[in-house]
């Protein structure tokens, strides 16, 4: 894209350079409301080249850590540019919020933006920023303890990921041991991880207060720009979860412990084939998964393959496992030309291949957005980022014929079903205890426990626990999210809600589907939730009338498919 307002040779390599830009900026004379638009687009182009500048230099550390000055250069970035930019970014929206002709832009298209923008400065108080600060050095040390947490097992010292692979092994005492050495790994940290939330739910309340707010729970709804769905509405998602998909939860269960011929099926017994057969590996190099990935995804969408195959000739994407390159996988999006990038650690297993599927909807939610002149639309909120990516995973089920004979491909949909269905639950319980905690202040660890168990026996399946009721009791401290990102969990929730109501419509009529999917990520952030929801034909909806049906057709095709 062709800059208008920012010089092609603009020198990024310090904040000197850009800074007049900013100061230009703000010292512009806006005298009508196109002047305003104008003004607006000018800002965001300025934002979307120093977010670019931003994302290449993370992308060049994730793909090569041991690259000399590619780790100063992003360091770089985020302790000087990143920080100078967000000083301007704040005085450009208070601009923005003082304009007088600000009412008029906002009627229509800029609807969203003015409401983000005032909202955000609403919040804002100087009060906060050390509580913030206080808020991040208590979650930077339990990121550290949960970083640090290695156990000694079968001959080798090994993280709590790494452990993982143990609970996939055919062999049950094995499987039993590895679960035990994690649980008991994790419990030599638990009065820390107690006192560590415990200050950070007073730091919290505190900020609540100092916004003249009630609790933490207001507080976050209006951080986290959830201007459509209440806490109320939340409840009424725990209740439709406990209702519709917990059932179909323990029957899926049932019938593994009937298929793995056990008595009872214990913690341990989750994760491996219930029949004994070895992982699916449906490829062996990245060059293959990105090949496999292109022949999945033409069954789905010859348009969508196509931007995928031009990702790959772009050099877009980086799959492969190697050597100095950082774990997990990521979408990121170069703001400035408008493409998208995933990076990834592919090892040759089925996860591999949902995983690459799910970052293809994410590239192919910013390739629809591409023409959007704002940058701040060109991205949804998270709720419908996740619909994108999820949802493109589930319309992507029946094209994994691609990649297994039968027997295969109903296993893979398999895993993908029940891993639906024991994430529903847990996200309902992960929410409902920071309802909890953040609406009763000053509460004890006894409490707090007590209150999970109550959540457990509302929706924990038929795993039997007895033997470890301790670690049962405080079985939430294995979620970072609580110290990290407080509150931040239900967004999975709605997101598969609407995955799965894409996935039923596309069983109906695939094209028809589709082209509603591809139109609401055209939309990026430009309209509020529940219209992006509509756009795509799917219910803004968390209530049993939306989620039962959804889980009846779960079970409907779970019942179909062998052991
Ligand atoms: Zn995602």
């Amino acid at each position: 894209m062709t800059r208008s307002f920012v010089p092609s040779e603009l020198d990024t390599s310090s904040f000197a350079a850009i800074e007049p830009l900013f100061v230009a900026l703000e010292g512009r004379a806006i005298r009508s409301v196109g002047e305003l638009e104008k003004w607006l687009l000018d800002c965001s182009e300025l934002a979307a080249v120093l977010s670019e500048v931003g994302a290449m230099r993370y992308i060049q550390m994730t793909c090569h850590t041991d690259g000399k000055g590619i780790e100063a250069a992003y360091l770089q970035w985020l302790e000087q540019i990143q920080p100078a930019w967000k000083v301007w970014g704040d005085k450009l929206d208070r601009k923005f919020l003082a304009c007088g002709f600000r009412k008029e832009l906002a009627r229509e298209r800029y609807f969203v933006f003015d409401r983000n923008t005032a909202n955000d400065a609403e919040l804002f108080r100087e009060a906060n920023v050390a509580l913030q600060t206080e808020e991040a050095r208590l979650d930077q040390q339990q990121a550290k303890i949960s970083g640090a947490m290695t156990i000694y097992f079968d001959g080798q010292l090994r993280t709590i990921p790494q452990m993982q692979r143990f609970l996939e092994e055919p062999d049950r005492r094995l499987r039993q041991f590895a679960w035990e050495a994690i649980i008991t790994r994790r419990g030599v940290h638990e009065a820390e991880f107690d006192e560590l939330i415990d200050k950070q739910i007073a730091v919290r309340d505190q900020m609540a207060k100092n916004a003249g707010l009630g609790t933490y729970v207001e507080y976050a709804f209006r951080m986290y720009r959830r201007f459509d769905y209440t806490p109320a509405d939340c409840f009424a998602f725990h209740e439709a979860i406990e209702k519709t998909c917990v059932p179909v939860l323990r029957e899926a269960q049932e019938k593994r412990r009937q298929a793995m011929g056990l008595d009872k099926l214990r913690v341990w017994d989750q994760s491996v084939d219930a029949l004994n057969r070895p992982a699916l590996r449906p490829f062996a190099t990245a060059e293959e998964l990105a090949e496999l990935a292109t022949r999945i995804l033409a069954r789905v969408d010859k348009e969508l393959a196509g931007e995928f195959a031009e990702m790959r000739r772009q050099k877009l994407l980086d799959l492969d496992s190697r050597p100095g390159k950082a774990p997990g996988g990521y979408q990121s999006t170069l703001d400035e030309r408008r493409v998208p990038f995933i990076f990834m650690n592919a090892a040759g297993t089925h996860g591999d291949l949902q995983t690459i599927l799910h970052e293809a909807g994410h590239a192919f939610h910013a390739n629809a957005a591409r023409n959007e002149p704002l940058l701040a639309y060109r991205s949804a909120p998270i709720e419908f980022c996740e619909v994108a990516s999820m949802g493109m995973e589930m319309i992507a089920g029946p094209a994994l014929a691609e990649a297994y004979g039968p027997a295969e491909h109903a296993r893979a949909l398999r895993q993908h079903y029940e891993g639906m269905l024991g994430l529903f639950p847990w996200i309902a319980m992960i929410d409902a205890l920071q309802h909890w905690m953040y609406t009763h202040v000053g509460h004890s660890h006894a409490e707090r426990n007590a209150f999970w168990m109550s959540l457990m026996k509302r929706f924990g399946g038929i795993v039997d626990f007895s033997g470890y009721e301790h670690a049962t009791e405080i079985g939430w401290q294995r979620q970072r999210h609580l110290w990290g990102s407080p509150f931040y969990y239900i967004e999975y929730g709605i997101a598969q809600l609407g995955a799965l109501q894409l996935w039923a419509a596309s069983l109906k009529d695939s094209g028809a589907a589709l082209a509603a999917y591809k139109r609401a990520l055209a939309l990026g952030g430009s309209k509020p939730l529940p219209e992006l929801f509509a756009a795509a034909g799917l219910k803004f909806d968390f209530t049993v009338g939306t989620l039962g049906p959804l889980m009846e057709l779960l079970q409907r095709k779970l019942r179909e498919l062998p052991a």
